[in-house]
């Protein structure tokens, strides 16, 4: 009944801000799968150009009116490419799996073999047997581990290479802490004739503001990514190329092969997010990995187990903590939780933690955004620490909320 709408609108209007409160006034977002959009980009988001077709090309579409979303859609894909000094991007991408799917097909034929980066060293569930690689028909093959780059071991890669002849090999995890191999990666798929998918779902912020080498400098084929993590663009994915030929095959998969109409209030919103890299992206992106390195510091000064204390803990804008001692990846989220902090857990090169992850992942995309800058990072760690660490974790939470409402204004972003 009519009673019941207006009651389940208020109540979803009402859940809407209770996550604008837990996400910008009580916690402060330690997790690197996320970020907070420019304020332009999230406008033209709700601006009404979403629910109009686009299906077909620019100067070709089926549906008439359309010279707008036309335009659109090609500022996108140029700013893009721009970004990412690439010759061609695809951003008919519904997400960063979907990329991944995309980038897959563009490769590989069902019942090829790919080798991908296991969980241990954050290797992502769409390479494998349960994501869409393995849907698609793939097998896929674990890379061997260099525990100590946290990275693909490049000597047995060589030789897993020689021995299962895979299609693809793909780079890129959910944490990235040093620079992958890309080069030798490369070097090792044309002596097999495979393909080379860096997957920067993660490390596309850093990539844009020229702050981690470009993996298609490096001689990766193609880039897949999502674009609402470290991008802090709107949910959604993007892959980019210099190989014509690829860029191509992943032009028919967008359309006619896995979209029609795409979302053209997504692109707007990702050309907007993109004007932010070209006009703010190296600073930002700077940004993150100082505090990243600060936090891992200020962590490992309060006797955290900052995982790589021995290689500097990080090179990215991405850190982790062996999380055993806290029963485990997860279990220290929930903890962190109570306190008013957002994290996950994630896979480390170390023993297992049973029923639960041995890591526990952090990164700094949504706290360099609200303006945390390194002179705030011991006040942070410190109740990190303590949250981590008390039997009352929730106790601390009205502490967590007083600091976090001191972070109102948005960094780095235009308009
Ligand atoms: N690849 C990696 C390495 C990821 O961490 C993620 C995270 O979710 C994905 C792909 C999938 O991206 P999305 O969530 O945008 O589909």
């Amino acid at each position: 009944g009519v009673q019941d709408s207006d009651a389940i609108a208020q109540r979803i209007a009402a859940l809407a801000e209770e996550n604008r409160d837990i996400h910008e006034r009580a916690c402060f977002n330690l997790n690197p799968a996320t970020n907070v959009m420019s304020p332009r980009a999230e406008a033209i988001l709700s601006s009404g150009i979403g629910t109009r077709p686009s299906l077909g090309y620019p100067g070709d579409k089926y549906e008439m009116g359309l010279e707008a979303i036309e335009e659109i859609e090609v500022i996108a894909a140029a700013l893009c490419a721009q970004v990412f000094d690439a010759h061609f991007a695809e951003i008919r991408v519904p997400s960063g799996a979907l990329a991944n799917l995309f980038g897959f097909m563009a490769t590989c034929n069902p019942g090829d073999t790919i080798i991908a980066p296991p969980a241990s060293v954050g290797g992502h569930v769409t390479h494998h047997t349960a994501g869409c690689a393995g849907l698609f028909g793939l097998k896929t093959v674990a890379a061997p581990v260099d525990a100590d780059g946290y990275t693909i071991d490049i000597v047995g890669l060589r030789s897993l290479a020689q021995d299962v002849h895979p299609r693809l090999i793909t780079v890129g995890a959910s944490l990235n802490l040093f620079e992958h191999p890309v080069a030798a990666v490369r070097d090792i798929a044309d002596a097999v004739g495979a393909k080379v998918l860096f997957d920067a779902a993660h490390q596309c912020g850093i990539i844009a503001g020229r702050a981690w080498r470009n993996p298609l400098a490096e001689g990766a084929h193609l880039m897949t990514m999502s674009t609402y993590k470290s991008l802090g663009g709107p949910a959604g994915g993007l892959i980019v190329t210099n190989d014509a030929d690829m860029a191509e095959r992943l032009d028919a998969i967008a359309f006619p092969g896995m979209t029609a109409n795409f979302d053209a209030a997504k692109s707007a919103a990702l050309a907007l997010t993109m004007l932010d890299w070209v006009d703010h992206g190296t600073a930002y992106a700077a940004k993150m990995i100082e505090v990243a390195q600060a936090l891992a510091q200020a962590l490992a000064d309060r006797d955290l187990p900052v995982f790589a204390a021995d290689r500097g803990f990080t090179r990215s804008h991405q850190l982790a903590i062996e999380a055993a001692r806290f029963g485990g990846g997860q279990a220290a989220s929930k903890t962190l939780r109570k306190a008013g902090f957002l994290a996950c857990g994630i896979g480390l090169p170390l023993p297992e933690v049973p029923g639960d992850m041995n890591g526990l992942r952090i990164g700094t995309p949504e706290l360099v955004r609200w303006g945390v800058d390194v002179e705030h990072v011991p006040e942070i760690a410190a109740l990190i620490a303590e949250a981590l660490t008390t039997d009352a974790p929730e106790a601390l939470a009205p502490r967590t909320r007083a600091l976090r409402e001191r972070f109102q204004t948005l960094h780095f972003v235009g308009g």
